[in-house]
């Protein structure tokens, strides 16, 4: 079937506003049904829409009925290739939806604050016991993925994914109420988090400042998201570098002030003296390398000035090896770099106000979701993903 996403997106559009208007969409409050869809990848490329029973919940469980879940890159590889071996698994960790029943012994969430039915939640993969602990950490306890919806090895109850009508968090796992943020936002927390960890990691350098020259490598979600939480810092000399034009023209709306296409430039020394054209003559003093791709690692170097700084946070998952010269890229340099990956749970809180800091100061942070599917469209949705198309994709339940 051929998906014109246009109209598909349009549709949403309608359902939504007709969702949050005269309250149409079903209350947290009526009756929960028996059954829920859970969208089950059961072989490589392909998820099966099943029906489970909605279990009884323990007296530490939260039912939350579904209302959105972004596509993450993560999702995508799991798809593809199910490099963690989950196959059969329920998919989705950037979800969000509203509380529709509790056990008599739930009262806060993770961060204090009241949990009620009706109240609109995120989960998050990271451990309440410390805010500051973060993926890697978790990994080297090896105690990581205890809370990762989306991503577990499949239970007896298969609500345990994001892409489905209802989720069961379980006692103990890590959730926020945000009831005061809308959907678009909701299903961004989880990418936008990995930003907000991303700069923290960065401002560990020292060397980004509000007159820093930043230049932003990589405009697929991580990159356009990273150029807008700069500027809500207060960073205004960014320059946008990508090969895509229809992103590069993007990047502006999230606060980009200049671009380079490096489609348009042969060789790196060429494509360098952009850059420093696009600065008004200088190197970059901070650099973000948003892209996976080893070139783009090997090239940033190029872009900083001598006693830079540069983050690191394009390769989630390895990527293969990328080429530099130690002597010129770094030392004689003195270039000062950090990696960056996943979050901490103090990140991820922060990430809440800097949504609405966003929003504040006008960046059009929901047209980063440029795709919305019903759920049983999943398979759609993926391949839309996998062809790169549009930004952000997301399961919209309606
Ligand atoms: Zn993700």
């Amino acid at each position: 079937m051929d998906v014109n996403s246009a109209n598909i997106e349009q549709i949403v559009k309608q359902v939504l506003a007709q969702m949050s208007g005269a309250g149409t969409a079903p209350k947290a409050n009526g009756p929960i049904p028996k059954t829920a869809r859970v969208a089950m990848l059961t072989k490589l490329e392909h998820f099966d829409v099943r029906e489970f029973p909605i279990p009884e919940l323990g007296d530490d469980d939260i039912l939350v009925k579904v209302e959105g879940c972004g596509v993450c890159g993560t999702d995508a590889h799991e798809f593809k290739r199910d490099p963690f071996g989950l196959i059969p698994v329920a998919l989705g960790h950037e979800g969000t939806g509203e509380i529709v029943k509790m056990g008599k012994n739930v009262k806060k969430d993770s961060a204090g604050k009241p949990l009620a039915v009706g109240d609109k939640v995120v989960t998050c993969m990271i451990f309440k016991d410390n805010p500051d602990i973060t993926m890697f950490d978790l990994n080297k306890q090896n105690v990581g993925g205890a809370d990762v919806y989306g991503l577990l090895p499949d239970d007896d109850y298969h609500l345990n994914g994001w892409f489905s009508d209802y989720i069961l968090v379980r006692g103990g796992s890590t959730i926020f109420n945000v009831s005061d943020l809308d959907l678009d936002s909701r299903i961004l927390i989880e990418p936008c988090a990995v930003l907000v960890h991303a700069v923290e990691r960065a401002k560990t350098t020292g060397i980004l400042r509000f007159n820093s020259r930043v230049v932003v490598q990589g405009c697929g979600p991580i990159g356009l998201i990273c150029i807008a939480v700069l500027r809500t810092m207060g960073i205004e000399n960014i320059v946008a570098v990508d090969g895509n034009e229809q992103r590069l023209e993007f990047s502006h709306q999230m606060g980009a002030g200049a671009h380079v296409n490096f489609k348009n430039y042969k060789g790196i020394e060429e494509l360098a003296q952009g850059v420093k054209d696009a600065f008004g003559g200088y190197l970059a003093d901070f650099a973000f390398q948003c892209t996976g791709s080893p070139a783009g690692h090997s090239n940033i170097y190029k872009f900083i000035r001598n006693g830079g700084g540069l983050c690191e946070l394009g390769f989630f998952i390895n990527g293969g090896d990328a080429t530099i010269n130690p002597h010129f890229d770094i030392c004689s340099k003195e270039i000062t770099t950090v990696g960056s990956w996943v979050y901490t749970l103090r990140d991820y809180a922060t990430t809440f106000d800097f949504l609405k800091r966003a929003q504040a100061i006008g960046l059009p942070m929901k047209k980063l979701i440029t795709h919305k599917f019903p759920l049983d469209k999943i398979n759609d949705a993926f391949i839309t993903n996998l062809k790169q198309e549009g930004l952000k994709i997301a399961i919209v339940n309606e």
